[in-house]
């Protein structure tokens, strides 16, 4: 069976029956990505399924990725830093560096992308490309993944020189965006319901979980997985689990990636451990990045997952754990907000105390919890699984390509 068809089960034949029919206008169409790294990171994660997906479609769709030196890195770190509101000027060699990594890059991959009817370049590293292809035909749109609402105005003005040479701009959240001088579009991210973080898992599974990781399947368990990050609020995760626990006698579970190329994350880690000092009830399980199933587990075994985020872009852990059913707790923030409809899939907080209290409602009112948890599976069947982002990709290339044509008749490849 090929890939979309094992979509059917889940979303329906409608839906894949419209992706086909959306893609029929698309066939033979020469369309490139490119961005910065080949694994790692949701950039990565949303290309790996997009690009076999639309090539299923028939469209010619192809992955390239920039190659760069540690000052081209870095400049790109201090901008993404930047763009999301940290005060830093960036040197005008990191810069320069910039410029002429993509100008290398451009050098090797120019005639590909000369001819491409498409070309989607993801994030500020590769957006000054556009400069050293001058003999372009396609269209080509800028995609952003990063918050970019309260960017630090010099670095945005730098890079928007560039941005603004773009066909199109796809952004996560309207908020995120800029003004620019062509369409904006809005696509917010997606989980693959069949990878091996949401795939369903059987009961052997779930209870080995409950072993490996020594939690009582007979205590309720309440749940972060994220990377230990300051933004993402361990420690009041910890806080409301306290106010909790005086009451109830739960578990809590912080799951988070290994910190080791990361200082900031080894030393939130540490701080962590500090503060949950010897609570046998504070389960702090690090995992390698690819341990998928243990997290798609230990999601599953949860009673509530948190994300007491104070600033998140999207939160695809959010969306992974309302796909499992689970009511989330989340910050009152950015993409967590566009999932989290507050007192319907889940609640909305702004401390630990509100936390604390959402939980002690849930437990008590276990046929509530369930109740919201159904809400959440459904809310991301119908908005943030995969086939609805990618009926979203192909839609915007055919508005793209139609420019402002009325009707879109029949394919339009140059
Ligand atoms: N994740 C993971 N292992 C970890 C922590 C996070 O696999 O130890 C995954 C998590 O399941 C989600 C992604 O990394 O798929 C994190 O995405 P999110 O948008 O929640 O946050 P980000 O880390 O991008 O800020």
């Amino acid at each position: 069976m090929n890939r979309l068809d094992q979509y059917v089960p889940i979303v329906g034949e409608d839906v894949i029956g419209q992706l086909r029919q959306l893609a029929s206008y698309l066939k033979g169409l020469k369309v490139v990505h490119v961005n910065s790294t080949r694994e790692g990171g949701g950039v990565a994660e949303i290309l790996s399924w997009l690009i076999p997906l639309k090539q299923e479609l028939g469209i010619d769709a192809s992955w390239e990725v920039i190659t760069g030196t540690p000052q081209f890195y870095q400049c790109t770190k201090y901008m993404h830093n930047a763009l999301q509101g940290q005060q830093f000027e960036i040197r005008d060699a990191l810069l320069k560096e910039y410029e002429r990594v993509n100008e290398l890059n451009a050098e090797s991959l120019r005639s590909k992308l000369e001819e491409a009817d498409i070309v989607a370049i993801h994030d500020p590293q590769p957006a000054a490309l556009i400069e050293h292809c001058p003999n372009r035909r396609g269209k080509w749109i800028w995609r952003c993944h990063i918050d970019v609402s309260r960017p630090y105005r010099p670095v945005w003005r730098y890079l928007r020189q560039r941005v603004y040479l773009y066909d199109a701009s796809i952004w996560s959240l309207s908020e995120f965006s800029q003004p620019l001088p062509h369409p904006l579009y809005l696509i917010a991210p997606s989980i693959d319901p069949l990878s091996p973080k949401n795939i369903d898992l059987d009961t052997d599974e779930l209870n080995r979980a409950y072993d490996r990781f020594g939690l009582d399947p007979r205590r309720p368990i309440i749940t972060q997985v994220s990377r230990f990050d300051r933004f993402k609020d361990p420690q009041g995760v910890i806080r409301a689990y306290r106010l909790v626990k005086a009451f109830l006698p739960i578990q809590l579970v912080l799951a988070g990636g290994g910190a080791s190329d990361d200082p900031e994350g080894e030393e939130v880690l540490a701080q962590v451990r500090a503060i949950a000092g010897d609570d046998q009830d504070i389960h702090i399980i690090v995992l390698p990045s690819d341990a998928h199933r243990e997290i798609n587990a230990i999601q599953r075994i949860s009673d509530i997952v948190v994300q007491k985020s104070t600033r998140e872009g999207f939160g695809l852990t959010v969306t992974e754990a309302m796909w499992k059913g689970k009511p989330v707790i989340g910050g009152d923030t950015g993409g967590i907000r566009l999932q989290v409809v507050n007192h319907h899939t889940g609640f909305l907080v702004n401390s630990p105390e509100g936390a604390a209290l959402r939980i002690r409602y849930l437990l008590k009112h276990r046929d509530r919890l369930e109740e919201i948890g159904a809400k959440a599976r459904q809310f991301v069947l119908e908005n943030f699984l995969i086939t609805r982002h990618l009926r979203e990709y192909l839609t915007l290339m055919l508005a793209v390509l139609s420019g402002n044509q009325d009707r879109i008749e029949e394919p339009r490849l140059t």
